[in-house]
């Protein structure tokens, strides 16, 4: 049985005991809506840990007032049996009012690593993960916390807030998963519909072209990214909102791609649905 606990004092009193029964604890903060990437990273979890908490928290501060907060798909009973059918000793689930209380005025920003990329769309949604983040570690305080490559900068500036304020958490990048087509499972593919569910692919293939551009020793950016584009622009439903190539360190723009350096990444609105993916050469 996977417990349930929905307040902060309950979830530090069952962490205090943990630690001070010298368990490891591996810690997946999630938003919900469980597919098999957020499964994947449970996994991970258990096999490294003596106890796994899963937080369920949908974020309001890492979504802009135009963004899909409101819509954004829930199901709370569908995610306790999946946590139960793998292995999840606790599900931390607390209210909005326990996280945010009216007087709350505290966050924590990770400043240049947060402005490029996601940052350029969406510039206040990393100081939202990152105040989450830290208000998680430090109420659930994890051995090892779980992060997928599906959100690349988001893994890339947890691990620096971790360096930079000496938290003593170590974070486990963890692979992305992919439906058979290909398309990197995300909570939002729901709003997808048939046709742009079936032309969603067209991420996956953009990256694939990537690949192959630099399997073929073609490393210069540009010459990739007006590739990667043509691929996208063969679909007619899907609208770049960026591709980029960029060093995995500082997220600097890269005019070449650097093996073992590299991310290149793309945002794709489908409608009013935005699909992100990304590849770590
Ligand atoms: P979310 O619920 O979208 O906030 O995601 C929670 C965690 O699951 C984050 O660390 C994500 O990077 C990770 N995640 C989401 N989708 C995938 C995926 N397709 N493969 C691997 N990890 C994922």
């Amino acid at each position: 049985m996977s417990e349930v606990i929905h307040t902060i004092e309950q979830m530090k009193e069952f962490s205090k005991k943990a630690i001070l029964a010298q368990k490891s604890i591996g810690f997946v903060p999630t938003m919900g809506y469980l597919h098999e990437g957020h499964l994947s990273l449970i996994q991970k979890a258990r096999s490294q840990n003596d106890i796994v908490v899963v937080s369920i928290f949908v974020n309001p501060l890492q979504f802009a007032p135009n963004e899909d907060f409101n819509t954004y798909p829930r199901d709370f009973e569908k995610d306790r049996i999946l946590c139960e059918q793998n292995g999840v000793d606790v599900i931390f689930y607390p209210g909005y009012e326990e996280m945010y209380p009216q007087s709350y005025q505290t966050y924590v920003e990770v400043s240049f690593l947060s402005k490029p990329l996601e940052g350029k769309s969406r510039p206040t949604h990393f100081k939202g993960v990152t105040t989450i983040v830290l208000k998680l570690f430090n109420i659930i305080k994890p051995t090892r916390a779980y992060f997928g490559k599906k959100d690349a900068q988001q893994l890339i500036i947890i691990k620096k807030m971790v360096e930079d304020l000496n938290l003593d958490v170590e974070i486990v990048p963890c692979e992305i998963k992919r439906d058979a087509d290909g398309l990197a499972l995300s909570s939002r593919n729901v709003y997808l519909n048939a046709k742009e569910r079936s032309q969603a692919i067209c991420l996956k293939k953009a990256l694939d072209k990537a690949k192959e551009l630099i399997d073929a020793k073609i490393y210069d950016s540009q010459t990739i990214i007006q590739n990667m584009k043509n691929v996208i622009n063969s679909y007619d439903l899907a609208r770049i909102d960026y591709i980029s190539i960029n060093s995995t360190d500082c997220l600097s723009e890269l005019k070449e791609v650097v093996l073992g350096k590299t991310l290149i990444s793309l945002a794709v609105f489908f409608g009013k649905t935005r699909l992100i993916d990304n590849m770590w050469i």
